[in-house]
């Protein structure tokens, strides 16, 4: 199964798309979390990127598709993904197309996550990450169940993302209301598209998102 998950920062994308790759047995590639960990590595790539992502602007395009094409071909994805971040521009979705067309493959569905600007501020900035093993978490709708310990490795040290402050964030939905919103009618003229309330609660969202892969 080939997936995107479309939808603004703190839709719940991530979220969900971990739910899938449990259930599925795929990988899931964020392409903000490739990003990120080449920041950390100093890589050029790195070097390059991070001054864009600290202030909530797209990565250009060319760099992040070298990215998604090197990940694709891995054997792992053999078997189909969940692609959470990518694309993000029309020309990035142009990309991706052509990537699939040479392996005579085709994606199975496009999901978009859709809800309100003043509900994404608020989740963006009560998130929070394991410095340990990155699980995400949030103060407001998904906070550990043991004060400060994680749930999945038991680390109790946790840090803020760069990016998920209030002023930055504005510029993020920016981004995504100019440059990534408009491939809501481009993948819902091949027919692939399917919306969900992202407002509602992660079991909620997860169990519509399943219904409509089944
Ligand atoms: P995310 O974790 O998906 O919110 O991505 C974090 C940041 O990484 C974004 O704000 C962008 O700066 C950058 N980024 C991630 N994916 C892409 C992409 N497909 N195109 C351009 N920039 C991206």
């Amino acid at each position: 199964m080939r997936l995107v998950l479309l939808g603004p920062p703190g839709c719940g994308k991530g979220t969900q798309a971990a739910v899938l790759r449990d259930r599925f047995g795929i990988p899931h590639l964020s392409t903000g979390a490739m990003l990120r960990s080449a920041v950390e590595a100093d890589t050029e790539i790195g070097r390059r990127a991070a001054s864009i992502m600290s202030r909530g602007a797209l990565v250009p395009d060319e760099v992040v598709q070298g990215i998604v094409a090197l990940r694709l071909s891995l054997e792992d994805c053999a078997r189909g993904y969940i692609l959470d971040g990518f694309p993000r521009t029309v020309a990035q979705a142009n990309a991706l197309q052509q990537m699939l067309a040479r392996a005579g493959q085709a994606l199975d569905r496009v999901v978009e996550f859709t809800i309100s600007e003043d509900e994404l501020v608020r989740r963006i900035t009560g998130r929070y990450v394991c410095t340990n093993c990155d699980a995400v978490y949030n103060e407001h709708s998904k906070p550990t169940q043991r004060k400060n310990i994680c749930d999945v490795c038991g680390g109790s040290s946790f840090r803020r993302r760069e990016d998920d402050r209030v002023d930055t964030v504005a510029e993020r939905m920016a981004a995504y209301r100019e440059e990534t919103a408009p491939l809501v009618p481009y993948y819902e003229d091949k027919g692939l598209l399917t919306q969900i309330d992202g407002s509602q609660a992660t079991a909620k969202v997860t169990a519509e998102l399943l219904g409509t892969l089944a």
